[in-house]
């Protein structure tokens, strides 16, 4: 078994131990693996993930070489495995020192004894329990089992977790027999069968079993700051960040919130309204538009109808419009072949995506689907529709008035 050095002391950065056994890189895993007689690096365990620092040979040069512990993980059996990333594995039976990565190490602390205070005052506030808990690179969340969580309590367990942080109360660790555990109040029952539980005690308010490393009181935790709930499987997910996470954090979103107001021309607080106050004139000015581009259609095919003259009993329309879409050219369809009752529209639309709409008033013997689909059989497009309008898209603008001749000289043949 590694003797795990953190259990005892979570703020031991650096120690001394021997390699016991040494698991060249292969295939498999590109490094090597080491296991130690002590160690106090973390493996991932328990929602937590590791610490990472550095191996080097103990007391030997001025300037010793350093090996990079990369990764830190649990074996099957219970030991400790640290993956170094060096091209010669170091050799069983040296004597090391560890030196474990002091800032991220911090960072945990204050995320793990930050979930502890969290879950702790959503248990004390509304009975919500604590069923898992996920650190990420940049968040941590929390699952909570209760089918509902209101905005309202988010911020009241934010506010009572902060409270306990300001109170500055001693974390203690202590070890107890599953026996002597029953009686003291656990917030969770754990789940184990080892002979002796490693308790974490922040006085008067939590008394969790947990393996992880914690602060030595709540004021090093910082701050927490609670951010997303969002309904998952079995409950709510909360994300939260604590100290120097939700500094960075806040700091990330108030540079986001910044460039918005400036957009906006606002201050940060009137960001909503304002976005809010766009979105309705975007929709004024839409609603302008397509108003004013169905009076266009009109007008346009008015004059058309008017300049077109009638060749075997019928007027026949073949146009290709640059800068306008496929909605207005269908517009446009509709209206010529509305207006009077015996009109051939066959349009195009250059504009990107080039698109091809044919129309026919009601009543009259062509079939729209089905020319459309020959024409734009031509181009490499594809489209279809009914016997009187029929609408696709053209792969090119280039090419798009010679098949639209094309299907008007069919059609008067
Ligand atoms: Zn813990």
């Amino acid at each position: 078994m590694t003797e795990r050095l953190y259990y005892h002391d979570p703020f031991l950065y650096e120690f001394e131990g021997e390699i016991t056994e040494v698991v060249p890189a292969a295939e498999i895993n590109a490094r090597h693996g080491v296991f130690l007689d002590r160690t106090a690096f973390y493996p991932t365990s328990g929602g937590q993930v590791h610490d990472t620092g550095w191996i080097e040979p103990s007391g030997s040069a001025a300037d010793p070489a350093k090996l990079r512990v990369a990764d830190v993980v649990e074996a099957e059996d219970g030991r400790v495995v640290h993956y170094i990333e060096a091209d010669k594995p170091p050799e069983r039976g040296a004597r090391i020192r560890g030196l474990i990565d002091p800032v991220r190490r911090r960072d945990h602390m204050q995320q793990h004894s930050g979930q502890h205070v969290l879950s702790a005052a959503l248990v004390r506030l509304f009975h919500f329990p604590t069923v898992s808990f996920h650190m990420a690179d940049d968040y941590c969340s929390i699952d909570l089992d209760t089918p509902n969580i209101t905005p309202a309590q988010v911020e009241a367990g934010e506010a009572l977790a902060n409270e306990i942080v300001q109170e500055n109360r001693p974390v203690e660790i202590k070890f107890v027999t599953p026996e002597q555990a029953q009686g003291l109040g656990l917030r969770k029952p754990p789940r184990t069968d080892k002979e002796l539980l490693r308790l974490i005690d922040i006085r008067d308010f939590d008394l969790s079993a947990c393996g992880g490393t914690h602060v030595r009181n709540t004021g090093q935790i910082g701050c927490i700051l609670l951010r997303k709930a969002e309904r998952v499987r079995q409950g709510w997910r909360v994300e939260f960040v604590c100290g120097q996470r939700a500094v960075r954090t806040a700091r990330h979103d108030y540079a986001a919130l910044s460039e918005a107001a400036a957009l906006l021309s606002t201050h940060i607080w009137d960001v909503p309204q304002q976005v809010r106050k766009s979105q309705e004139e975007l929709r004024a000015v839409r609603k302008s538009a397509e108003h004013l581009l169905e009076e266009l259609a009109e007008s346009e095919a008015s004059r058309l109808l008017a300049q077109v003259p009638a060749e075997n009993a019928f007027k026949l329309i073949v146009r290709v419009y640059p800068d306008r879409d496929l909605s207005y050219i269908r517009l446009l369809a509709q209206k010529l072949t509305r207006l009077e009752e015996k009109v051939v529209a066959m349009l195009g639309a250059s504009s990107e995506p080039p698109a091809l709409v044919f129309a026919q008033s009601k009543g009259m013997p062509y079939d729209m689907g089905a020319l459309l689909k020959e024409t734009l059989a031509e181009l490499g497009g594809r489209g279809g529709g009914s016997k009187d309008l029929a609408q696709g898209g053209a792969p090119r603008v280039v090419g798009l008035d010679a098949v639209l001749a094309d299907a008007g000289a069919r059609l008067r043949r």
